[in-house]
């Protein structure tokens, strides 16, 4: 059985902790989601996922994990060939989608840890024409971090949409969809946003939809189209998982009353906070590069007999949840997913909980 943490202690990257008071939400009793209550509650929603995205536009929800609006991209993006930017595990699923969707993809791989060059893209959007561009913002399996409004300015002026997974960025990360003019950005409940799994939102511009609604592979479910024309109505196409919302909510009220540029600002404090500790730890490393590295979660690189599952379960030990490597960085890494509503302080209680356990060189 799993021991029950107390508050501000579960540093996984994704589910990330949830508040008390948010879970408590969900337990609200149901309401018909074809009236008046349920309206006002999405219309609420709106309001404070449009502050979140930074934009003016609707935001689609969806009671699915992520991976539903990222299969949604591919089905409604134009028809055509793919260019899948892949630098670990959460872009090479994207391409995978792409190709289980029926679509030729062609990928630029890079190694784990580092960020497709924009001049990498570039020379391939230059070489062929592509539909569309997947690009992960902030690649969760190793804290790198790809410039997205540069990789949205490469695709436009190459013809190609620009599908964004921000599931570890979107209220964690500054992202401006309408500034940046994105065509399509999305998110998942359980990471930034500190909900509990089971929802994912996001945004596309008139133009993605305009072009989707020429396109004959939309399928039914994940129709973009359908969930756009039901929003602008304050609705979903089918039942959505209302104990979800209900915690939705609550959450993005606080994310209103906290700001979204201070959250972004706390965000980056408690990333500067881990890459400070890595510093005073000989031969712990940080695997992205300065420069593009991911204010939510940070890869740690290990020395030479230092396992990442054994680093989580003596932190485990302590009290705490920090993650094990993603995939093949198992044990080269460790991650904290230093996102959501955690504090500096309370990230103070996890490094020194690592410390105790002999992170201490
Ligand atoms: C967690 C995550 C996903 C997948 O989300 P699910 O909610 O499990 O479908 C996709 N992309 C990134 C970058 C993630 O961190």
């Amino acid at each position: 059985m799993t021991r029950l943490l107390d508050e501000g202690r579960f540093f996984l990257p994704g589910p990330t902790e949830v508040r008390a008071e948010v879970l408590a939400a969900m337990t609200r009793p149901m309401m018909p989601h074809r009236g008046k209550a349920f309206e006002e509650l999405f219309a609420r929603l709106q309001v404070g996922l449009q502050q979140v995205f930074r934009t003016t536009r609707p935001i689609l929800v969806s009671s699915s994990s992520a991976t539903g609006l990222m299969e949604a991209a591919v089905r409604c993006a134009p028809a055509g060939p793919i260019l899948a930017l892949v630098n670990g595990a959460f872009s090479e699923r994207f391409a995978h989608v792409a190709r289980a969707c029926g679509r030729t993809v062609e990928v630029i791989e890079v190694p784990l840890g580092e960020v497709v060059a924009p001049e990498a893209a570039e020379a391939r959007l230059r070489a062929s024409s592509f539909a569309a561009v997947t690009v992960v913002h902030s690649e969760t399996s190793t804290g790198a971090l790809t410039d997205i409004r540069a990789m949205q300015l490469l695709a436009r002026r190459h013809g190609a949409m620009c599908l964004i997974d921000s599931v570890t960025g979107v209220a964690g990360i500054p992202v401006e969809t309408d500034g940046w003019e994105l065509d399509y950005v999305f998110t998942g409940s359980q990471k930034a946003l500190a909900l509990p799994p089971g929802l994912a939102f996001a945004v596309a511009s008139d133009a993605f939809l305009a072009q989707a609604r020429s396109t004959g592979s939309r399928g039914l479910y994940f129709d973009l189209v359908e969930f756009e024309a039901f929003a602008r109505k304050s609705q979903t196409p089918n039942t959505p998982a209302l104990s979800l919302l209900y915690a939705a909510d609550v959450q993005l009220a606080a994310i209103v009353a906290e700001g979204i540029e201070a959250r972004w600002a706390r965000h980056r404090a408690m990333a500067d906070r881990v890459r400070g500790w890595v510093a005073e730890h000989e031969g712990y490393g940080i695997l992205a590069p300065a420069g593009a590295r991911a204010d939510t979660v940070t890869a740690i690189t290990l020395p030479e007999g230092v396992r990442g599952s054994d680093v989580a379960a003596s932190a485990e030990a302590e009290g705490y949840v920090v993650g094990t490597g993603y995939g093949k960085l198992r044990d080269r890494t460790f991650r904290i997913g230093h996102m959501g509503d955690h504090t500096l302080q309370g990230l103070e209680g996890c490094l020194a909980a690592l410390d105790r356990r002999g992170g201490k060189r």
